[in-house]
């Protein structure tokens, strides 16, 4: 699990990853070839924050 801070209200958020693979968090994409989109509302404004997960460079 990691820890992501809302873009509106500025809440941290836990997000839990969505497979074994995919271990890195950012609210960006980071260069990354190979990463799964996802969006989580924020519990505290309602405001839906996107975020990208990726998996360590080899
Ligand atoms: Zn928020």
């Amino acid at each position: 699990m990691s820890v992501i801070t809302c873009r509106n209200c500025g809440a941290d958020m836990v997000v839990s990853q969505p497979d074994r693979i995919h271990t890195i968090v950012d609210r960006k994409v980071l260069n990354w070839k190979d990463y799964v989109k996802f969006t989580i509302k924020c519990k505290k404004c309602a405001i839906p924050n996107k975020l990208y997960w990726s998996k360590p460079k080899e």
